[in-house]
């Protein structure tokens, strides 16, 4: 381009000096033709004049000499007179002629001077040369205009070569002016982009966004809010390769679901925001469904099979009436966003002003969590777990509680979620970690009863590098024997991620932890996945034993789940049992452990403490009238009784439990019930 210009204002310049000295040479032409034209009449009219004076018996020899020297100039184009001799035939034949003519006229001067009858002759002679030197004078006239219109042509000619050339030039100039102005828009527009995705970054998305919710058709937008549920978890475990493919590609199936007037924009990591029209709400929910199920599908048929849910808070002008200023739009779908936020599925939510309320109260308990943990408001309850073949306590689960200053008491279901979302969760299951480490060696040194205990791991912990290694250490700080601690993973941690929940689960075991699978049959439900991970516990979720039309249905389930575990020899829990049918029910398909308000609900720890000493209590009870009844025969048999005890001992079927620090006490269902006070 840039050498195209050169060349072009190169032949420019050439062309402007050729056409300056083409219209000079032609207005000295013009004025040569002019000259010539005009001696050849001069030679007519003089020669008229002189052949008359002539005959007017006036000889004019001077002017035949001067007419002489006229016709020798133009027969030779030498001369004073500065008369050119032009190459035209016509001319040049009327020119020789005229002075052939020219010389009989001048030999007819004579003979008339001399003698006056000749005069006749003279007149013929001058008649023939005016003849002969009119023609010369058209011929002179035709070749000056022939010259002039062919020198006028190529005026013409390299006129309109100087103009294309010009407009050339021109062209080429708005041409590069025009690239520049792109490039810098393509500059400017780049600076205005993330590079990862190409999306709009925030500002300039903002920017687009006022301007096209300022056209007066503001209400029919939406913002849209999307985030990937736990993003980290690509990058942490897949790499951030791959993190980045997810993050392109979902880019890229936003921006080709657009339409005209619609923009998005990455705000940060997986965070994107799109501002879509619509017609009604549904639409704008289906279009972010479509968009969603696409990446999930890129996802699923990536080498890693992957997918991770998004979380879309959606947020409708018409629902934020009076306030169309972009950021508050954008706080408001992100409201909305958190409150769907870290789901297993993908989950939708559209603002309304309860969000924001539950928003702040959100808020509200964040803020008072450290402060909470600090002032020793988290309170660790104990539900105990009963054995069914025995009927007694065989282990509890810590279940945290907020108790504030007023005394009110929060549920976890209240603040857990809040907390996972805003990842402050692993610092609470810490602390209710170390709060059970705590009470059981100080038990243990009190050389109290002691039974093992199970407490939660939120699915953010699990993916901490030093996960396995933290509650190691807290365990061996406090001295905890091996199989009293068992951890509690939900099932959808262990479906999300086979391979690192199974190296998760043997460093814990290799720890001395036990594993239990929390919740399962509430949402993966895998039993394959129960193969080759070795937990040592199986917890069946309370939607099983929750009465409705599919109790039949879950009775069948409940029975199939524990036939197979046992034959893996995994221990089930069944929990949230709340009858004796259920209790007999689960007895007959041979069920280990139940946790339920039919035998507990959780407790605070002193009336935990309180239900295992009672149960050893009446443990002892028993085991004095077996010894009463015993009495008499027990020299006779004691023998024979130590045989028995020692086969029973071997019959019964392994236990995950250290057998010593087993409490039991028969327990009827629906008898024993310490109840969760705030319940
Ligand atoms: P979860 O781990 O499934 O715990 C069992 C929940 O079922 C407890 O609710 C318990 O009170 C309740 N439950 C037990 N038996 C019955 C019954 O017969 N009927 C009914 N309707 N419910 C029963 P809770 O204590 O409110 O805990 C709720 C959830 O909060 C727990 O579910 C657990 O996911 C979470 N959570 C509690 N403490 C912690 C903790 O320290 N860390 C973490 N990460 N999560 C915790
Ligand atoms: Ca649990
Ligand atoms: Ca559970």
């Amino acid at each position: 381009m840039q050498n195209m210009l050169k060349f072009g204002l190169k032949t420019l310049f050439l062309l402007v000096i050729l056409l300056g000295a083409g219209a000079i040479y032609s207005i000295n032409q013009s004025q040569t033709y002019g000259r010539l034209i005009n001696y050849v009449g001069i030679v007519r009219g003089a020669t008229q004049r002189l052949v008359k004076l002539e005959l007017a018996q006036e000889p004019r020899d001077d002017l035949i000499a001067y007419l002489d020297g006229i016709q020798n100039e133009l027969r030779s184009g030498e001369g004073p007179y500065g008369l050119i001799r032009p190459d035209d035939p016509e001319y040049n034949k009327n020119l020789s002629q005229l002075h052939q003519q020219w010389r009989r006229l001048k030999k007819a001067i004579l003979a008339a001077r001399q003698d006056k009858a000749a005069s006749g002759a003279l007149l013929r002679a001058s008649e023939d040369y005016f003849d002969l030197a009119n023609k010369t004078v058209f011929a002179a006239e035709a070749f000056a205009h022939k010259e002039t219109s062919m020198l006028l042509r190529l005026i013409v000619l390299m006129a309109a070569f100087l103009l294309l050339t010009w407009l050339f030039i021109l062209w080429a100039y708005s041409r590069k002016m025009l690239l520049l102005e792109n490039l810098n828009k393509n500059l400017n527009d780049m600076a205005d982009r993330d590079p990862l995705t190409g999306a709009y970054n925030l500002e300039r998305f903002k920017r687009e966004a006022r301007e096209l919710i300022g056209t007066g058709e503001a209400t029919h937008y939406a913002v849209a809010y999307a985030d990937f549920a736990d993003f980290k978890y690509i990058n942490d475990v897949f790499g951030y390769e791959y993190g980045s493919a997810v993050l392109r590609e979902y880019a890229h199936i936003i921006g080709k679901e657009l339409k005209g007037n619609e923009i998005f924009g990455r705000v940060s990591a997986d965070n994107f925001v799109i501002l879509r029209r619509y017609e009604d709400k549904e639409e704008v929910l289906a279009r972010q469904q479509t968009v969603d199920a696409a990446i999930t599908d890129f996802m699923h048929k990536s080498r890693y099979k992957q997918t991770l849910p998004v979380c879309c808070g959606i947020c409708c002008l018409e629902d934020a009436p009076g306030d169309l200023v972009i950021d508050n739009i954008l706080d408001r779908a992100n409201f909305a966003r958190k409150t769907v936020k870290n789901g297993a599925y993908a989950k939708y939510a559209f603002y309304d002003e309860s969000i924001r309320d539950n928003l702040l109260e959100e808020k509200g308990l964040v803020s008072q969590m450290q402060e909470a943990l600090n002032n020793g408001e988290f309170i660790v309850y104990y539900q105990p777990k009963v054995a069914l073949r025995t009927g007694a306590i065989a282990c509890a689960e810590a279940l945290v509680r907020w108790k504030k200053s007023d005394g009110q008491i929060i549920p976890p279901d209240k603040f857990i979620p809040i907390f996972e979302k805003n990842h402050l969760i692993a610092e609470l299951d810490q602390y209710v970690f170390e709060s059970v480490c705590r009470s059981l060696r100080r038990r243990l040194d009190e050389e109290r009863p002691v039974l093992p205990v199970s407490v939660n791991i939120s699915r953010l912990q699990f993916y901490e590098e030093d996960f396995v290694a933290a509650y190691a250490a807290v365990k061996n700080r406090y001295r905890i024997p091996n199989g009293l601690l068992d951890l509690e993973f939900t099932e959808s941690i262990a479906c999300d991620n086979f391979e690192l929940m199974t190296e998760i689960v043997k460093k814990l075991k290799q720890e001395g932890f036990s594993c239990s699978i929390d919740d399962f049959g509430k949402g993966y439900s895998s039993l394959s996945l129960l193969k080759s991970l070795p937990i040592d516990t199986l917890k069946i979720d309370r939607l099983f034993f929750i009465d409705g039309e599919n109790k039949e249905r879950d009775a069948i389930l409940v029975e199939s789940i524990i036939g197979l575990v046992r034959k893996l020899h995994i221990q089930t829990v069944a929990e949230g049992v709340e009858s004796p049918d259920q209790v007999a029910f689960l007895k007959s398909v041979h069920c280990d452990l139940v946790q339920g308000y039919v035998f507990f609900r959780p407790m605070p720890e002193q009336e935990y403490e309180a239900a295992i000493e009672r149960e050893r209590e009446r443990e002892r009870e028993r085991e004095r009238e077996r010894e009463r009844e015993r009495g008499p025969r027990r020299c006779r048999s004691l023998n024979l009784n130590r045989a028995t005890a020692a086969r029973k001992a071997n019959d019964s079927p392994p236990s995950k439990m250290p057998r010593r620090h087993v409490c039991r006490a028969a327990l009827s269902p629906g008898r024993a019930h310490d109840a969760d006070r705030q319940r």
